[in-house]
């Protein structure tokens, strides 16, 4: 039975983010042969944001452009994406679990009166039902769901599904709607950042971090240099952030952000099952611990049993030789 699904792009700080295609891959899954339309919604350029999400596999794209959506705010992204989904009245949605999806997925769920699956990794078609898995109790157990009734409204972990080859030949339409957006309970004046810039942790191919065991702010330098010839960004461990060895935004688990990127690093970090809930889905795991019982190694791939002031400037320059 084919669908139309709505993907909900993400754009943030101007940017279209790499979860957009990553949606679009999956919503081919739900819509088995159905149109797929994108929404965009942001205050410019949408317009050549449309077409990538065509160059990677949406058939039309219908954009939102409005100076209150310049920043997310659930109020003014809640109003516009509605407004979108009652003139398309799409079978499905799909969008990414990222801070914004984790928001305003639940928000429309609740309008559109349906079920949410939230933070799937894997979506397959299994005789006549769509199978969604999604990790359960901090990562230890994976369940399977399906949805029997309403739209087929899913968020998807941000890379885990792969996007389609971006393809230039593909056209489709880009329209713009206009909405009415009104009343806001809240709007943000100014964002004042506490981080420096750099790669983003939950699209960061590569992610370097430290725990406790890196005993001061001075002692993430090396990780940051690692991470910079990685291409990467570096993350921390609760123990670290609760000692204010770095910020929370750097966080990683239960209580902080979910990564998976393609190489973890792990730098002076135990494994606490709350650590693990946010990275043990992580394509290659390495680990570096002076404790050789430490639970970290249990997850790695790779482990080794050192002093990381010591094991990480040697890999820094090693891949530097590279
Ligand atoms: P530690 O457990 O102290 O480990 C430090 C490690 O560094 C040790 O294994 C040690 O052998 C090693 N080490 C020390 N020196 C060196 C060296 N020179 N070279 C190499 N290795 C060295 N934690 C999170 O990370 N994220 C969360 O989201 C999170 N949420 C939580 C939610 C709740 C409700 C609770 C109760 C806890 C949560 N925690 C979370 C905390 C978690 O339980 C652990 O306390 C925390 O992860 C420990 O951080 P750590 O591994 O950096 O520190």
């Amino acid at each position: 039975m084919s669908r139309k699904v709505l993907v909900i792009g993400e754009v943030r700080e101007g940017e279209l983010r790499n979860v957009t295609f990553e949606a679009i891959t999956a919503a081919k899954t739900v819509s088995e042969g159905g149109e797929i339309v994108g929404l965009l919604l942001g205050s410019d350029n949408l317009e050549d944001m449309g077409k990538e999400m065509i160059y990677y596999g949406a058939d039309r794209v219908v954009t939102v452009q409005d100076d209150q959506l310049k920043n997310y705010t659930s109020d003014a992204f809640g109003q516009a994406a509605m407004a979108v989904i009652e003139d398309e009245d799409p079978e499905g949605i799909v969008m990414g679990h990222t801070a914004i999806g984790k928001d305003l997925s639940p928000k429309l769920a609740s309008k559109l009166e349906t079920g949410l699956i939230s933070d799937a990794i894997n979506l397959e078609e299994s005789g006549d039902n769509l199978v969604f898995t999604r990790p359960i109790y901090s990562g230890k157990a994976f369940e399977k769901k399906i949805i029997t009734d309403g739209v087929i409204f899913a968020t998807i972990r941000p890379n885990n599904i792969k996007p389609l080859e971006r393809d230039e030949s593909r056209s489709g339409d880009v329209t713009s709607k206009d909405v009415d957006i009104k009343d806001l309970r809240t709007v943000i004046q100014d964002i004042i950042r506490k981080t420096s810039d750099g790669v983003d942790l939950s699209e960061a191919n590569v992610i370097v971090a430290g725990g406790r065991g890196v005993k001061s702010s001075e002692g993430f330098k090396p990780l940051e240099e690692l991470a910079e010839v990685l291409g990467g960004a570096v993350g921390a461990s609760r123990g670290a952030a609760d000692a204010e060895y770095c910020d929370y935004s750097l966080q990683i688990g239960q209580t902080g952000k979910v990564v998976t990127p393609d190489l973890y690093i792990a730098c002076g970090i135990s494994g606490a099952i709350q650590h693990l809930a946010g990275m043990s889905n992580s394509k290659v795991i390495v680990a570096i611990n002076k404790d050789p019982e430490a639970n970290i190694f249990n997850v790695a791939d790779y482990g080794i049993v050192g002093d990381l002031f010591e094991v990480v400037p040697k890999l820094t320059e090693e891949i530097k030789k590279i």
